[in-house]
């Protein structure tokens, strides 16, 4: 196995290849196709001017974009802004999005692309120029049949709108399949909003059918109250959980009995935070962690569950939203401790599941209703998690390691089939 220093090295890519290397090894993976899955196929770096609404600043931007995985289609994933954006961790979120897509079936490889940088303090013509740019700089990687860019931390409908835009100019013609998570006017999908909550609740309602534990009346916390965290928590309440405590950048706010969201979203569509929420308690994200409750969402950013905080958590459920939240540590005090953790390429699948929808009915002009995404969304998570739970009986392994497995074995067959060129 490659041991010497790799451009990409970094705690979270080196988590994403110890997972990689727990699982193979588990599977008795054929070496030279492990190998192989260890490192990205493409991995683009690019630098940029930006100019600031000033017109005095010129600074410099820094973007990524990552193929991890070419064998199954075209590649797929995200684009994060965030400020400690870097090549390894765009690198580990592309490996997870090959397992994520894998393990549903979906005929992608994985992707992943972020712009470093802090968006919260740009404007809207700022973040405008910034994407633009960025499209312009990696748009030899990205199309359609080639890889399809979406939304992640820190970007939204808007970003893709831009994206498309760009990449429409350069082609003379509206490309709506270019991006997935774009609004509905220019191709989007119907569901593709609410869809990775949509997809965590079908995961939590499984997960409680498999416990013996009732939805109706389980408390559930929120860590991160934006696409997916608002979506998991509204759908979640609707169908009879208690919604106990939400959190965004600036921390949280609890109340035992059940917040009143339709007042939290009022007061975000105000004010952009929690921090004005007068209707329950205020708490820390690291204190919102350690509630005791039933279903624990972590549908922030990565590294939250760690050998730190894992002994003190009081739920029964973790169930994954955002990408990479526990460690490999915590993965293994929660395994002993008997939480059941809803892995990230799981729970949080549902967001590319319609992805992939958008995608289909851009390249058909063919659009589907919200009934039929959210039927067909759900059945497919209803079956992903049945057979990934099944995997882990079978095996003896827990649930992270048993959709690792399904997603590892399809891409290895796969790439067994089509063998090495030349
Ligand atoms: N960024 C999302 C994820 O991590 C969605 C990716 C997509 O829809 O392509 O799964």
């Amino acid at each position: 196995m490659t041991s010497h220093k790799l451009e990409w090295d970094t705690p979270m890519y080196r988590l994403a290849v110890a997972q990689l290397d727990q699982t193979a090894a588990r599977m008795q993976l054929d070496e030279n196709i492990w190998e192989r899955l260890r490192t990205p196929q493409r991995a683009l770096v690019v630098s940029f001017p930006f100019r600031r609404d000033n017109y005095q600043e010129v600074d410099t931007v820094f973007g990524y974009r990552v193929q991890h995985l070419l064998t199954m289609g075209p590649t797929k994933g995200g684009i994060r802004y965030d400020e400690d954006v870097s090549l390894g961790e765009t690198t580990a979120l592309a490996m997870w999005m090959t397992w994520k897509c894998a393990l549903i079936g979906l005929p992608f490889g994985g992707a992943k692309g972020g712009v470093r940088i802090s968006p919260r303090s740009f404007s809207q013509n700022e973040l405008q120029r910034i994407t633009r740019r960025f499209t312009s700089e990696i748009i030899e990687m990205i199309g359609p049949d080639r890889d399809i860019p979406a939304p992640d931390l820190g970007t939204n409908e808007q970003t893709m709108a831009w994206m498309m835009d760009t990449y429409s100019q350069q082609t003379g013609h509206a490309v709506p399949g270019v991006v997935t998570g774009k609004p509905v006017e220019i191709g989007g999908s119907l569901g593709r909003r609410d869809a990775t909550g949509r997809g965590v609740v079908t995961c939590v309602i499984e997960a409680c059918r498999h416990l013996g534990i009732a939805l109706e009346g389980a408390r559930m916390a929120v860590q991160g109250y934006g696409q997916v965290g608002s979506a998991a928590a509204r759908i979640a309440a609707s169908l009879g959980a208690r919604v106990i405590a939400v959190s965004d950048l600036d921390g949280g706010v609890h109340d035992p009995h059940g917040l009143d969201l339709a007042q939290i979203d009022a007061c975000m569509r105000e004010s952009g935070s929690l921090k004005d929420f007068s209707g329950g308690e205020r708490l820390t994200n690291a204190e919102l962690l350690e509630l005791p409750c039933d279903v624990l969402v972590p549908a922030a950013i990565q590294n939250q569950i760690t050998a730190g905080n894992a002994e003190r958590l009081r739920c029964r459920i973790v169930a994954e939203g955002a990408n990479g939240p526990t460690t490999l540590e915590a993965d293994e005090i929660l395994r002993r401790r008997g939480i059941f953790v809803v892995p990230d390429i799981l729970a949080n699948a549902g967001g590319v599941t319609v992805s992939y929808f958008e995608w289909v009915q851009d390249a058909q002009q063919f659009f589907w209703t919200e009934e039929e995404v959210n039927t067909r969304l759900i059945q497919i998570m209803q079956r992903a998690f049945t057979e990934v739970l099944k995997v882990s009986q079978e095996k003896g392994v827990d649930l992270r390691t048993a959709a690792m497995m399904r997603g590892i074995h399809r891409v290895a067959e796969a790439k067994r089939r089509r063998g090495v060129f030349p």
